[in-house]
């Protein structure tokens, strides 16, 4: 591939170069450098990025540039019918992918929108009738707006399917037919995805047009920048190890991943008993919830954000320094999706497994998968919770008199009778003495005008009035 070392040379017009320096960019990323020269040529797209990688920027800077010409600042609706469309898995991701849309066309008089379910859909057509150019919609809510015709698609040109993978593994293929049926078949199609599975090509042999391929980093590989390392520790003691890690002296702030919504609810109460500020994120929690929990995250405000797979996806936290794997996933391709929270965009991260007996297995088909084998380090649980059992045989943990108040006279019994490492190693990562700022909070603030910022609607749905 060409080399491109900067902005410019990749052929973008001016007022979508000054958002890229307003959003701090000055190098493209590898998907960036290849997919943007060929989307602006105008051919179909079929792209293996995984999140983190920079794949936004990636389809949004042309998909800008290509509307374009037909920017106006015109008040009529009909000057501003849907020309792109992008469609995404989840809420959260179409929520960020619209963000992103607007910051990078912050200088032009393009507008965007994004709409998804779990929101009232009247709070949505009223900001659909004034007329955008740009969609963000996961697909169930776009086919309800379809359906009471509170949009036209008769006029998208472009469309993008963000994280295609992960529609398909959520069961979007008849919505997305459905959706794609009523498109013009005269459009440009851009197709995103982190991993590349027979039924992705059967997806791109059905919906792109000799589309070109482009593939930044191996299907299903894991971020370099990322530590990955492991803890093996009995279930019972899981939550005492994260305790401790969350407490040491400099943690700051880290998605937990659990497996279901019950144990994410379950840890994220247990933190918050321990004095640590903590939420879950979930699909069952209301949408109003997942975006209160997600705000207070990127604002710094929530420590610990205990996830499970389902939000895993698009959440794009910039510089997020770590992701605890509270329970690993049985399904290898969910760790690359977890721990691509973190190391995104070139910053460094660690992805800590906590890896009961059981969850070996699952283990070494994410290795296997990733082609790599994850460090294991032993460390040393120094406060056993209440209800611990002791039925655990690891060898690689162990339990001291506990120093903090919480514990019962009975986890003490048990935390003698689990067995103690000869030397304690303590726990000493980097990481936690590295400083951390959350960096994020004042990149979304700045992306977005400060009226928009304060309507909590507007928040919801996404840029309504074009800033200039
Ligand atoms: P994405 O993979 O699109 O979710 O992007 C991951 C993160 O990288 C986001 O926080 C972007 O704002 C950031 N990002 C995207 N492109 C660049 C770039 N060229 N330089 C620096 N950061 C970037």
């Amino acid at each position: 591939m060409t080399e491109i070392v900067n902005f410019d040379s990749l052929g973008l017009a001016p007022e979508l170069l000054k958002a890229l320096t307003d959003s701090g960019y000055t190098t493209p990323t590898p998907i960036q450098a290849q997919a943007i020269p060929v989307a602006l040529a105008g051919g179909d797209l079929m792209a293996g990025a995984q999140t983190g990688t920079g794949k936004t920027a990636a389809f949004a800077l042309p998909l800008l540039q290509k509307l374009l010409p037909f920017a106006n600042s015109g008040a009529s609706p009909a000057k501003h019918p849907v020309r792109a469309l992008i469609l995404t898995p989840t809420r959260e991701l179409a929520i960020q992918v619209e963000e992103s849309v607007r910051a990078y066309a912050k200088h032009t008089p393009l507008r965007s929108l994004v709409v998804y379910g779990g929101v009232d859909i009247r709070t949505q057509t009223p900001h659909l009738k004034t007329g955008i150019e740009v969609l963000v919609a996961t697909p169930g809510r776009l086919l309800d707006h379809i359906e009471q015709k509170t949009v036209q698609l008769n006029q998208v040109q472009m469309l993008v399917l963000d994280e295609a993978d992960r529609m398909l593994d959520m069961g979007f293929m008849p919505d997305l037919k459905r959706i794609l049926a009523l498109l013009p078949k005269q459009r440009q199609n851009l197709m995103f995805s982190a991993t590349f599975s027979n039924d992705i090509k059967k997806l791109a042999d059905d919906f792109l047009t000799k589309p070109q391929l482009i593939e930044v980093a191996r299907s299903n590989a894991t971020n370099d920048n990322v530590t990955q390392k492991m803890y093996s520790v009995a279930q019972s003691d899981k939550e005492a190890l994260l305790i401790q890690l969350l407490k040491a002296p400099d943690a700051k702030q880290v998605i937990i991943f659990t497996k279901t919504k019950i144990t994410a609810n379950r840890l994220s109460r247990s933190l918050e008993r321990e004095g640590l500020v903590a939420d879950a994120i979930h699909g069952d929690k209301t949408q109003q919830e997942r975006i209160k929990a997600l705000d207070a995250f990127k604002a710094g405000t929530i420590t610990a954000l205990v996830a499970t797979d389902v939000a895993a996806r698009g959440l794009d936290i910039s510089e997020l320094p770590m992701v605890i794997n509270y329970e690993i996933p049985s399904a290898p391709e969910d760790y690359v999706h977890r721990i691509g929270r973190t190391g995104r965009a070139g910053a460094s991260g660690i992805a800590i497994s906590f890896v009961s007996p059981e969850e070996e297995k699952y283990m070494v088909e994410i290795e296997k998968l990733i082609k790599r084998e994850i460090t294991k380090e032993i460390i040393v649980i120094e406060k056993p919770v209440a209800r611990a059992r002791t039925s655990s045989t690891s060898s690689t943990t162990s339990s001291k008199a506990n120093r903090h108040k919480s514990s019962s006279s009975t986890s003490h019994q048990e935390a003698s009778a689990t067995k103690r490492m000869p030397t304690k190693k303590k726990f000493n990562d980097p990481w936690f003495d590295k400083p951390y700022e959350a960096v994020v909070a004042q990149q979304h603030a700045s992306a977005r005008s400060p009226s928009i910022r304060k309507a909590p609607v507007a928040a919801l749905l996404g840029g309504l009035i074009p800033t200039k």
